[in-house]
Order: C-alpha cells, then sequence, then structure tokens
C-alpha cells in the first residue's frame, strides 16, 4: 500500500505552485531571463554573485561557522574578493580552460577561489579536505591541473605525491607559507579589486568534479557555464528558495551538491546561505538551525540516520521554528526518515534524484505536489524521464528498468575528462542511461530500486537493494544497513544483509529471527535476507553512501581494488571478523 503524505499547511506560497500545468508547457528557453548573459555571453560566477550587487550588494550571501569564529560577507564583499582572486590566478598566468583546483576545508577561501576561478575562464576543480594523498595524486594527475589553492595542513598530503604531478606548477597556501609556495592571504592584499570577468560562452567549461567512487574509480565529470540555469531554477523550484529564506546546505563542495546547490544555484536566486566548517554532530547541526534561523536545509540520508540515532529528545532542545523545507539528496531516503522528519519537525523531508553527471536535479519532490513515501518524486519541468530496457526501448509504467534522460538538458556533463569511450558509454539511442533502475507509476511517479549493479537475482527475480534496506531499518532495533546478493549454490544469490544496530541493541541469534520475520511480513516472501550480519559501522564513500560493491567483495574474499574514496577503511578489518565468526 501507498502511504502518501499531502501537504495542507505550507508555511509559504510554493515558487512551483501548479506542477502539472509547468510540466506541461515549460521550455527552457524561459529560464534565460532569470539569468543574465552577461552580452550575451555568460559567466557563471558573474551569474552567481556579481550581477547581485546593484540591487542587493549588501545583502548577506554567506554566513560562516568556523570551528572558534564566525564571519559574513556581502554579495559586494564576494563580489569583490573573487575579483582580487582572479587577478591573483591571471597574475599566475592561469587562462581559459586551464585547471585549478581547490583542496581546502569548508572556509570562505574555497567559495572565493572557486567564483575567482570561474571568472578567468579557467576550470575550477574541488576535492573533499579529507581526501589522502593517493586520492589527491589521482585527481590532479588525471585533470593535468596547474594551480593548486590549499592551507598549510593539508598541504602535507600534497607533498608526499607533489614530485609525481609535473604539471602542477603553483601552490597557493592560505595560512603560513614556505619557500616557493605562495601566499593567498599576501596576494590577496596586493591584488585589484577590479577585475574584467571572462565573457565565457555558455558551452564553456566551468567546473568538473569527481563522481563519489561508489561503483569504482571516480569519474573526471565537467560541466559547462549554463549549467547554472539549471541550478537556478532547481534552486528556486526544488528547494523553494525565496528571497528571504536562510538557507543551509550540509554537502561539502568536493561533491557536486556542494557546488551546484552550496554555490551557484541558492546565490543565483540572492539567498543567504549559510556554511559550517565542522564535522556532522547532532548537537552542534541543531544549533546551528537554531542560531541561524535557518527556513530551507538541504542535506543527505546518511546524516539524517545519524540524526535519528542521536534520538527524538534532543531537537526539542532546540527553537527549529523557522525551518519550513527541508530536502534530501544522495542516496535513496527511507520511508522511515520521512516518518521519522513528519515526527521531530513536523515537516516531510523531500527526497530528490541526481548526479554528479547531470549536474543538476533532475528527479524530485516539489512543495506543491503529495509525497508519496519511498518514491523520488517527478521529472523537474523541462527534463523527459523514461524507464527503457537494455536495448534502450521504453518500458510502460510498473516495469522496472534502467532510469533514463533524453539527452541533452543544460546542465548535463559535457565530457568525462579525456576519457571519450566513458562518456560515449552513457549514451543509448536518444537516452542518457543513468546506471540506476527505477520504474515509474500511473502518476509519474518514479521508484529507484538500486544501482544496476547492485540488483539481487534470487531464485528467478530481480530485487532491489532499497527496498530490503527500507523495510530493515523500519525495525526499531536497526539504524543502517546494506543488502546485497551473495552467491548460492541453489537460488544463483540470496539476499543479504548486513546491519547496523541502535546504541541500546545487542546481537543475538533471536534478535536475527526476529528481523527476519519482521522483514517477511512486509516484503515479497524471497525477499527477506537469509543471514544478517551485525556489524559496526557499513563502509561508507566520503560522501556519505552506503559502499556495496566492498560488502560483496568481503563475503566473496575478493581483492577490495580502489579505496581511496572510503570515509571509514577502520570497518574493513572489522567486518572481516565478523563474517569469520559466522
Ligand atoms: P560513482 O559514479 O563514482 O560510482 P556515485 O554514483 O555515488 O559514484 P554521485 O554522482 O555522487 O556518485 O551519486 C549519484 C548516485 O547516487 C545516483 O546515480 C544514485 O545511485 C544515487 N542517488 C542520488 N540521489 C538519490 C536518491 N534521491 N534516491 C536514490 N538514489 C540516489
Ligand atoms: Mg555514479
Amino acid at each position: 500500500m501507498q502511504e502518501i503524505i499531502k501537504k495542507k499547511s505550507l508555511k509559504i506560497e510554493p515558487n512551483l505552485k501548479n506542477y502539472d500545468e509547468m510540466y506541461k508547457k515549460f521550455k527552457w528557453g524561459e529560464v534565460k531571463d532569470e539569468i543574465e548573459w552577461f552580452d550575451t555571453k555568460l559567466n557563471a560566477a558573474y551569474n552567481a554573485v556579481d550581477r547581485h550587487v546593484k540591487k542587493h550588494g549588501n545583502k548577506i550571501a554567506l554566513y560562516w561557522e568556523g570551528e572558534n569564529k564566525t564571519e559574513k560577507y556581502t554579495f559586494s564583499k564576494l563580489s569583490e574578493l573573487s575579483n582580487k582572486f582572479a587577478n591573483v590566478l591571471t597574475r599566475l598566468g592561469i587562462k581559459k580552460g586551464d585547471r585549478v583546483f581547490i583542496f581546502l576545508p569548508r572556509i570562505p577561501a574555497l567559495y572565493i577561489s572557486f567564483l575567482g576561478i570561474l571568472k578567468t575562464g579557467a576550470i575550477a576543480g574541488t576535492m573533499f579536505a579529507a581526501f589522502g594523498p593517493q586520492g589527491i595524486k589521482d585527481r590532479l594527475q588525471d585533470s593535468g591541473a596547474k594551480v593548486l589553492i590549499t592551507d598549510s595542513e593539508l598541504k602535507k598530503r600534497v607533498y608526499e605525491i607533489r614530485n609525481e604531478l609535473p604539471k602542477l606548477k603553483h601552490l597557493i597556501i592560505v595560512g603560513e607559507t614556505e619557500k616557493e609556495e605562495i601566499s593567498y592571504e599576501e596576494e590577496m592584499k596586493k591584488a585589484s579589486p577590479e577585475f574584467e570577468i571572462e565573457k565565457t560562452s555558455p558551452k564553456d567549461y566551468a567546473f568538473m568534479l569527481y563522481t563519489s567512487g561508489t561503483t569504482g574509480k571516480p569519474k573526471g565529470v565537467v560541466h559547462v557555464h549554463q549549467s547554472i540555469i539549471q541550478e537556478h531554477i532547481t534552486a528556486k523550484w526544488v528547494l523553494d528558495l525565496h528571497e528571504d529564506d536562510i538557507y543551509w546546505c550540509t554537502a561539502d563542495p568536493g561533491w557536486v551538491t556542494g557546488v551546484a546547490y552550496g554555490i551557484l544555484g541558492p546565490w543565483s536566486n540572492t539567498i543567504t546561505s549559510v556554511v559550517f566548517e565542522g564535522r556532522f554532530d547532532a548537537e552542534k547541526w541543531y544549533s546551528i538551525l537554531e542560531k541561524y534561523k535557518i527556513s530551507v536545509w538541504y542535506t543527505a540520508p546518511t546524516a539524517i540516520r545519524m540524526l535519528m540515532a542521536a534520538g527524538d529528545e534532543l531537537p526539542k532542545k532546540y527553537d527549529l521554528s523557522n525551518l519550513r523545507h527541508i530536502c534530501s539528496v544522495g542516496e535513496p531516503l527511507n520511508p522511515e526518515a520521512i516518518r521519522w522528519g513528519m515526527k521531530v519537525f513536523n515537516l516531510p523531508i523531500h527526497d530528490n534524484w541526481w548526479q554528479t553527471e547531470t549536474g543538476g536535479i533532475l528527479i524530485a519532490n516539489y512543495p506543491s505536489i503529495p509525497i508519496k513515501l519511498g518514491s523520488m518524486g517527478k521529472p523537474l519541468p523541462g527534463i523527459k524521464a523514461v524507464i527503457v530496457n537494455n536495448q534502450g526501448n521504453e518500458l510502460p509504467e510498473g516495469k522496472e528498468g534502467n532510469l533514463a534522460i533524453k539527452s541533452p538538458w543544460p546542465s548535463m556533463m559535457c565530457e568525462i575528462w579525456k576519457n571519450p569511450k566513458k562518456y560515449n558509454s552513457y549514451f543509448k539511442k536518444n537516452w542518457y542511461i543513468t546506471g540506476d533502475l527505477a520504474f515509474k507509476d500511473k502518476d509519474d511517479y518514479f521508484w529507484f530500486v538500486g544501482r544496476a549493479d547492485d540488483i539481487i537475482k534470487t531464485a528467478g527475480e530481480r530485487i532491489g537493494p532499497f527496498e530490503v534496506e527500507s523495510a530493515l531499518v523500519d525495525h526499531p532495533a536497526i539504524v543502517e544497513a546494506g543488502v546485497i546478493g551473495k552467491p548460492d549454490p541453489m537460488r544463483g544469490e540470496i539476499v543479504k544483509a548486513f546491519v547496523v544496530l541502535k546504541k541500546d541493541y545487542k546481537p543475538s541469534k533471536e534478535l536475527e529471527e526476529e528481523i527476519k520475520e519482521f522483514v517477511k511480513k512486509r516484503l515479497a516472501g524471497h525477499a527477506y535476507p537469509r543471514e544478517i550480519s551485525f556489524v559496526e559501522s557499513l563502509p561508507k564513500t566520503r560522501s556519505g553512501k552506503v559502499v556495496r560493491r566492498l560488502l560483496k567483495k568481503l563475503i566473496l574474499g575478493e581483492e577490495l581494488g580502489d579505496i581511496s574514496t572510503l570515509a571509514n577503511p577502520e570497518c574493513i578489518e572489522k567486518i572481516k571478523q565478523v563474517l569469520q565468526k559466522q
């Protein structure tokens, strides 16, 4: 049975009032009027910041919450500082098309340098501050970056691989410098606040990001300046940003969400954003929602599950009355998480779907349409999403297959860096094939089934891990679950679950049986996990996604391959021990 949340009392008139009507009539050309083409050329940084200076120069663009201090920046200030940084790069000989990478924690210099790079016409690359030397080397080597901006702490990791990076000419350091390093602070002091922004054509390259590496080695996905058109309209329609909102995107700009919805989309809408430098901490997060009176919050299932694990009493200690809209992306959002949102915030969490490659949100739950729990929502106006079989032929509603998008759309990736073969492999007929499996229902809602590689084939049936994981986390003892197919001589594969228990629960044979019975009652008989392993934590990418391929390799006893994108490599040994005991 489908569980539906109809939203009666929205705290504000949504920007996209009538989804169905807009879906029918919308043409991308209409959005161009919301963006300035800047003398017929389009620069995403200009559109995000500089064009607002005249009317909204004194409006706060960024509230920054550091470990021990806070800062704030108006749109004018960001415009001026990013101009300065563009001058710093120009003095170093950076030109249009060069790659300039950023390896910084979430400090203001990250945001300023990102905008500055775009202003020169160079391609900005971002790297999450938790990367180790291998992750940094892979990305800098592959992209052939000429300049890296980092800080006096993180640079130590860069020096471990410095001599394997012959193309890297300059290191700009925030903080103390040595020898031939360039000081960010000194250069910024000297640089002029005036800069003639490069008039890039809409299809010129703007930024590149490596994917999360959930299914293999990360790919260098490149995006063009016009992607801001899509980021602008989705920030308005999906995140529902209004002029007076205070908005918090919890994603790091090392991932596409942190660029598209932590920088370009919201600022293009002249929105005040909050950036928190620190790591996840339930109390701190609630205190930020309270302190800054956050009204719109964009986060991820992994964070929501961690907040759930911290208990329902904690949020009651904070005044969260300004919060009016919550969105989530990155992994499937289990229905239990939405029910929890209703309970503690009195707000549903709006799931939406997209990928590094798509550059912007493509399928979403909009404020103005009912939420069907467990569904990713409906395609964005201007986007045609379908389900196709492996030959690229469209499948009817209710049939599971490859989620595919009619190509192109404004924020579609333009290249997998130096890998045209990989790029071409995404397309079949006129469809961009996402690599995810899904189905759509009679109302055009899309339902995520799993990544194509993660599908479990048991006794002739196909089972998506998401539905089993969602049933598992409905159980009161379970925080998180990762489900895979384990080879079995009789059934081909059996469903095998790795589960993390809440603090107050202990693994036992009885609990295992109880969980199996619990899932059996909720899903088709064959879909319950025949084997359960209780683990302390699941392997996750640094962007917080469960890496099922590693769980599979662990049970097969195979080589793990590249684990540079793993956030918690220490969990591997622990899972091995659990498996050995079983
Ligand atoms: P890699 O491509 O390197 O394996 P990745 O696919 O995790 O890594 P991203 O581009 O960060 O890299 O993630 C996009 C993927 O995340 C989607 O293809 C999908 O599998 C998953 N995803 C994102 N949002 C959702 C959602 N709302 N529901 C279900 N899955 C989602
Ligand atoms: Mg992917």
